[in-house]
């Protein structure tokens, strides 16, 4: 264990949560520290939007390159400041690298100058839309995916152009560091484009309040709210990717032992850390009591702790476990039924240290915590529903809307159409967030905004409409020289066309 500190006026530790050792120090940086970030950040931005698509796309390609020789310097980083399991890692490295090979690939396809249609009125000139950037990108990014989610807004943010700086949370600061680092290390002339502070919640407000052009915010609700407030004083823009409820529909007619496979792993991947983890399950009553059988006598294979081999590793927040024990215990006294673990299987078992045991609990009260805030642990909540129109006014009900699952052999598209949240898997889980091409975001309480796909590239640009005319206008209305005759024939061309 250690000795050092955790914090200093000046610094702060990132632990192993999983042994509380001190993985590394790293500095709290001041508001002054982020101006001097962004002076840098305006002249990388500049050199970096004039060397065109073309040479960020190779610039991107060589970080990527970079990436992927160093995956095990990055993935031992990436488990020892959150605990993750190697699979969980690999499979975040994975994704995150398909988003950066896709937004440098298609940047120039979706952000590019295209001619668009003149219109008739118009006919005399060409029109153009295109989609620069808008300079420098603020982003505050979460400890639980600390390598995809602030890439799937770093990634699209470079790509579109701009110079990025990253503050990351005070739980995975090496992770940031690191990525910095290798970007500076692939691209040595462009070391400033992409920069990261490290720091507590101050460092993030600062940054809100700093000037960058916009600011993407991935984290929970609440201090996605905060986030809005701060750049509001400046009339900052924001993409808010907060916290979700997500839940899991399960239809009659599918092979109920798949989908309990499918909803545990959903639930309780990266120890249930995970915005668009599953947490509410919907089944339908005809095979709700052939569910929970299966789903616990699979959940009994599990066991989570600290050794490198557990499928499930620790709660890297330590302060999350009481929230996790808050929303067990409310739903209990409210009714409902614990099928495996519960709150004494926190901090419980061998190796147990942080860890939360799976948890299952049945027929929870829809007015219970553990069905409407954001548990963020290995608990899932199973109801049954005596219709799929139940099970989609329950998933509806919330105020968060960021994703979900549908499993039905029958129905799946309907019900999933029927469904109010940014993404939707049908018969598959998470399937939405490793196609680069599809954007991720949430309505209601899970934010606004998107990452990935087209509409992310979008994101961390502005439209500019340009006309270039081609010939003198027939009719000529924008000068103090129109005529009475120019006006009359208007009012008959206007009267034709929209008139009747
Ligand atoms: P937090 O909201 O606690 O923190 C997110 C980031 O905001 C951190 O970098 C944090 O810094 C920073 N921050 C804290 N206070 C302020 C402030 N006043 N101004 C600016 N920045 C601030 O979230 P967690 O890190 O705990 O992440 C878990 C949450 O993230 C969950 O709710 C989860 O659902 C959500 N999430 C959403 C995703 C999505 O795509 N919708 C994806 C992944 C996670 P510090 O750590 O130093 O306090």
């Amino acid at each position: 264990m250690s000795v050092q500190p955790l914090r200093t006026e000046t610094t702060f530790d990132s632990l192993n949560p999983a042994t509380g050792e001190v993985v590394g120090t790293h500095p709290i940086q001041t508001a002054d520290d982020i101006q001097a970030a962004l002076s840098r950040a305006r002249v990388a931005a500049e050199k970096w939007r004039r060397i065109g698509y073309g040479g960020r796309r190779e610039m991107l390609d060589n970080w990527k390159r970079h990436l992927v020789a160093s995956q095990e310097e990055l993935g031992q980083l990436l488990r020892l400041e959150t605990g993750k399991r190697a699979g969980d890692a690999q499979m975040e490295l994975l994704m995150s690298l398909d988003h950066l090979h896709w937004a440098a690939k298609n940047a120039k396809r979706v952000l590019g100058r295209t001619r668009v249609p003149a219109g008739l009125l118009m006919a005399n000139n060409k029109a153009y839309v295109e989609y620069p950037p808008l300079g420098v990108i603020g982003v505050i990014g979460p400890w639980n995916f600390p390598v995809f989610t602030p890439m799937g807004s770093i990634a699209y943010a470079l790509a579109a152009g701009n110079a990025v700086i990253f503050k990351p949370s005070e739980y995975t600061p090496g992770v940031g560091a690191w990525l910095a680092a290798s970007f500076a290390e692939a691209n040595p002339d462009y070391a400033d484009t992409f920069q990261v502070v490290t720091g507590l919640g101050d460092t993030g407000a600062a940054l809100c309040r700093s000037g960058v052009d916009k600011l993407a915010f991935t984290g929970s609700t609440a201090t996605g709210k905060r986030v809005m407030a701060a750049c509001a004083e400046s009339l900052t823009p924001v993409v808010i990717e907060g916290g979700g409820k997500d839940a899991f529909i399960v239809d009659e007619d599918v092979d109920v032992a798949e989908a309990a496979e499918a909803v545990l792993w959903a639930g309780m991947f990266n120890a249930g850390q995970a915005c668009v983890g599953a947490e509410r399950v919907y089944v339908h009553e005809r095979v709700y009591d052939q569910f929970v059988t299966e789903i616990v006598e699979q959940a009994r294979e599990l066991h989570a702790s600290g050794e490198p081999d557990a499928k499930i590793g620790p709660i890297t927040m330590p302060a999350q476990k009481e929230v996790i024990r808050s929303h067990l215990e409310d739903a209990i006294d409210k009714g409902a039924t614990v099928m495996i673990g519960g709150p004494d299987s926190i901090d419980a078992g061998p190796g147990g240290m942080n860890c939360v045991q799976p948890t299952i609990l049945t027929n929870v009260p829809e007015d219970s915590l553990e069905m409407t805030d954001e548990t963020f642990g290995p608990t899932l909540a199973v109801n049954p529903v005596d219709s799929m129109e139940e099970a989609v006014e329950r998933t509806n009900a919330s105020r968060y809307g960021l994703a979900g699952t549908v499993y039905s052999r029958r129905r799946g598209m309907e019900i999933a159409g029927e469904i109010r949240s940014g993404m939707t898997a049908v018969n598959s889980f998470l399937s939405y967030a490793g196609v680069p091409s599809l954007p991720f975001g949430g309505v209601g309480e899970s934010g606004f905004g998107r990452i990935h796909g087209p509409d992310g590239l979008k994101e961390f640009t502005y439209a500019h409409a340009i006309t270039e005319r081609r010939f003198k206008p027939p009719l000529r209305l924008t000068t103090f020289k129109r005529s009475e005759r120019t006006e009359r024939t208007a009012d008959r061309l206007l009267k034709y066309l929209y008139g009747r």
